[in-house]
């Protein structure tokens, strides 16, 4: 079983000028945690640098939350892989829900950056998950189905080695509502099953976040569930101290 992650999605919050705290903060607070859990913060891209420096030599990885699917050219304020990983920058969060449905970005889209991401032996994770009405209406499934065969269904199994999943439910990113560990449990399984169809018993490798207003209270139940291998965790990560308090709460 691999161990479990826990991931900062920072959105566009903290400045540069804030990161040196954060991690000073966050290399205290997590000290014992990072002996038995990963940890990884996903800043905004002006905020990469800094964070890299700050996390140097902490066992603390750095991603940033989107790239561009071509490597350069006239694509005026989008950043691409090549750039990243030229900053010494592997994972990379892709098909997050606000890009989805804030910046309108389809499955196609967020595969020919998966590819990219891929192509560039980068670490994706990437994110899949239901809006409320697709909840209410009973086809969280035929949607999860149908997210994963879009993104995932074409790729080789040695390229799905390197992804992470993350299920988060559209409805309970940042909105206080958080899926019950039972019914993330739920969904868990099923994803592993879609994965377990390419990748046999490998499939218990690639670890699969729950995201969706996780907090220091509920993360200790939903990390304890059988396919949570970790979370993907936005405002409790902008605190080092909540953020900490989740990755403690991880069972070894
Ligand atoms: C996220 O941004 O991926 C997320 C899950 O946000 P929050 O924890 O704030 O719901």
């Amino acid at each position: 079983m691999p161990r479990k992650l826990i991931a900062g999605n920072w959105k566009m919050n903290l400045a540069p000028s804030e990161v040196g705290a954060y991690a000073a903060l966050l290399k205290e607070r997590a000290a014992e945690a990072v002996e038995k859990v990963d940890l990884l913060v996903c800043p905004a891209y002006p905020a990469l640098p800094l964070a890299l420096a700050a996390f140097d030599e902490s066992p603390v990885m750095v991603g940033a939350q989107n790239m561009h699917q071509e490597l350069s050219g006239a694509f005026t304020g989008a950043v691409s892989g090549e750039m990243l990983i030229d900053l010494g920058i592997e994972w990379v969060i892709l098909g997050h829900s606000e890009r989805r449905h804030v910046f309108g970005e389809d499955d196609q889209l967020i595969l020919q950056k998966l590819q990219r991401a891929l192509e560039l032996e980068m670490r994706p994770i990437l994110c899949v998950g239901e809006l409320l009405e697709e909840r209410e209406g009973g086809r969280t499934e035929e949607v999860l189905r149908r997210q994963f065969k879009l993104t995932l269904g074409e790729l080789e199994p040695k390229e799905l080695k390197r992804l992470t999943l993350a299920y988060e439910p559209v409805w309970a990113i940042g909105t206080g509502l958080t899926a019950t560990p039972e019914t993330a449990q739920e969904a868990h399984e099923l994803l592993r099953g879609l994965l377990r169809e390419k990748l046999n018993e490998d499939a218990a490798e690639t670890r699969i976040l729950y995201g969706g207003s996780v907090k220091p209270a509920n993360a200790a139940d939903l990390l304890a569930q059988d396919d949570i291998d970790g979370v993907l965790v936005g405002g409790a990560s902008l605190d080092p101290d909540s953020f900490a308090a989740i990755a403690a709460s991880a069972p070894r």
